[in-house]
């Protein structure tokens, strides 16, 4: 990369190739922050491929990239079909008939500087406390299909609602092209054919399309999906596979019709060799059964999922076929490869479009010039690589951690060798509640814990200090606890009465 005056060392041109959910989130990010700053952005993408097409649930840091962009949530919603999102209800997972949720925001109410969970696992252990969702705002909230956003009511929950969304994965790229156009990004229609490599030093100069054309940059962003045309193919760089932990590898997926008003969740109910989503949107219900194909084969999945639809299908089921697992490098010389380029871990966490916007972020945070510091990229990859493992561990709980043993898929899961980091944190969990959390992971310690508990596994012991607090005042604080939670619920309104009145999607449209 010599050659260059010191002067003029910035990145003059980015190369998108791919236009799913990865590029185009990559191109409207880059096109806000680089618009006016001389440099372009051009995306490539070729309709005859396609995209995954799936991808419509989210976790609410989504908020952030939506905010970097500047959009408004309801006009984003209304474009999308979107609905709101306050967890996710498993079912049948730590034993056939079990169900609890993982939902977001805040678990009781903290007392004395110490989580709520610790006094309610005191009173659990006791027998005197319920489940712990029914000390969550938002899994009643999701079980009773009721929504709202957060207000300014001083102390009370309704003040911190935490929400993601449900979107049209379709409507979302659509979305954000359009948003990306009119910030400057140049898209162009086109199948690459070929990588061309600067003999000298291995890096990409250019990629040749089909037509013939070739298009030149400084930084090249691989969004090409399983493929990782330029990462992997192109580059040499590995993958990673993680079968081993999560031996989901492949999804048949259908949207249906709608059974009734949205719900404010997503369902996720285990299968003799998988899982089934379900995602209700505000035209149609997205469905998709995730299996691992050494256990079930792809006619038996197919029929399964047809036959736990809640409305007719409204289009043939598509095939999906993936590696779980990730790229050995995520940035390699001036290739950064984001979305299913670098990896993929299964859906069951809709983690993977949050992968998407902190790589993003984490792009921008250690943006290079033309000399591509080897520090920048070294650090870019160890916090990708930590993100990613981190991620896979709470993914392999659910798995791990349950009582199923009517089919060889979960015999496998249950007796499979965990991570080490995955090991220690269940450990500690059992022994006496607290989660150890490293700094930068993803999943927050309530997380942690709704999965740990909502998957059987309850600690032998608490935090001491909550035996500070004599019996009866615990009693009466969780009472009134459960109380407050309980009128804020009733207190909100429908969930569709929320979209009808804020985000509605056009009524001429279908
Ligand atoms: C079954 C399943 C369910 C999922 N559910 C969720 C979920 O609920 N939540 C979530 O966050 N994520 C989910 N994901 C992941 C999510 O779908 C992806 O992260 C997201 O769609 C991004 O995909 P992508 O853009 O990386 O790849 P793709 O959608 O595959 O896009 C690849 C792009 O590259 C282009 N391309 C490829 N080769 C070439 C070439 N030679 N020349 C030109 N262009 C090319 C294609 O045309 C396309 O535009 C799911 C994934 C799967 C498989």
């Amino acid at each position: 990369m010599s050659g260059f005056a010191m002067t003029d060392r910035n990145i003059r041109k980015i190369l998108i190739a791919g236009g799913g959910t990865a590029g185009w989130m990559t191109a409207a990010a880059l096109a806000k922050i680089f618009r006016e700053r001389g440099c372009r952005i051009q995306l490539v993408e070729s309709e005859e491929i396609g995209t995954v097409g799936v991808g419509e649930a989210t976790i609410p840091q989504v908020q952030l990239y939506n905010r970097l962009l500047g959009l408004d949530e309801d006009d984003f919603l209304r474009r999308t079909r979107g609905t709101f999102k306050l967890g996710i209800q498993f079912v049948d997972w730590y034993r056939k008939g079990s169900s609890y949720t993982h939902a977001f925001g805040e678990v009781g109410r903290d007392m004395e500087a110490i989580p709520f969970y610790h006094y309610w696992l005191k009173e659990h252990l006791a027998g005197r406390a319920g489940a712990i969702g029914d000390y969550t705002l938002a899994a009643l909230a999701a079980q009773q299909g009721k929504f709202m956003r957060s207000i300014d009511a001083g102390n009370s929950p309704l003040s911190n609602i935490v929400y993601a969304f449900h979107f049209d994965a379709a409507l979302y790229a659509r979305y954000l092209r359009e948003f990306a156009e009119q910030r400057g990004v140049v898209r162009t229609e086109g199948r690459i054919r070929r990588t061309n490599l600067n003999p000298h030093n291995g890096f990409i100069e250019s990629v040749a399309l089909e037509s013939g054309e070739s298009i030149g940059a400084d930084l090249f962003i691989d969004c090409t999906g399983f493929r990782g045309l330029l990462v992997g193919e192109a580059l040499g760089v590995g993958y990673e596979d993680w079968r081993h932990w999560l031996p989901c590898d492949r999804a048949w997926a259908v949207p249906c019709e709608s059974a009734g008003d949205p719900v404010p969740y997503t369902r996720s109910t285990a299968r003799p060799a998988g899982w089934q989503w379900r995602i209700p949107l505000q035209h149609r219900t997205g469905n998709g059964h995730v299996y691992s194909s050494r256990f079930m084969d792809d006619g038996e999945a197919r029929d399964m999922l047809l036959q736990n639809l809640d409305g007719a299908p409204l289009a043939e089921p598509k095939l999906l076929k993936f590696t779980t697992g990730k790229r050995r490098k995520f940035w390699h010389r001036n290739c950064v490869a984001i979305g299913l380029a670098s990896g993929f871990m299964e859906p069951l966490e809709s983690t993977s479009i949050h992968l998407v916007q902190s790589a993003i972020a984490r792009l921008l945070t250690l943006f290079p010039n033309r000399h591509f510091d080897v520090e920048d990229i070294d650090e870019y990859n160890r916090q990708t690589h930590f993100e990613m493992d981190r991620i896979r561990d709470f993914l392999i709980l659910h798995y791990c951690a349950t009582e199923r043993d009517d089919s060889e898929f979960w015999r496998y899961c249950r007796t499979m060798e965990l991570p080490e980091t995955l090991l220690q944190k269940i450990g500690q969990f059992r022994k006496n509640g607290r989660i150890v959390r490293v700094d930068g992971e993803l999943f927050n310690e309530l997380s942690w814990m709704e999965v740990m508990v909502g998957q059987g596994i309850i600690p032998q012991s608490y935090h001491p200090l909550v035996d500070v607090m004599p019996d009866e005042m615990l009693a009466a604080r969780m009472a009134e606890i459960k109380s407050v939670i309980d009128r804020s619920v009733e207190a909100m309104p429908a969930h569709s009465e929320f979209i009808a009145k804020h985000c509605a999607r056009p009524t001429e449209e279908g």
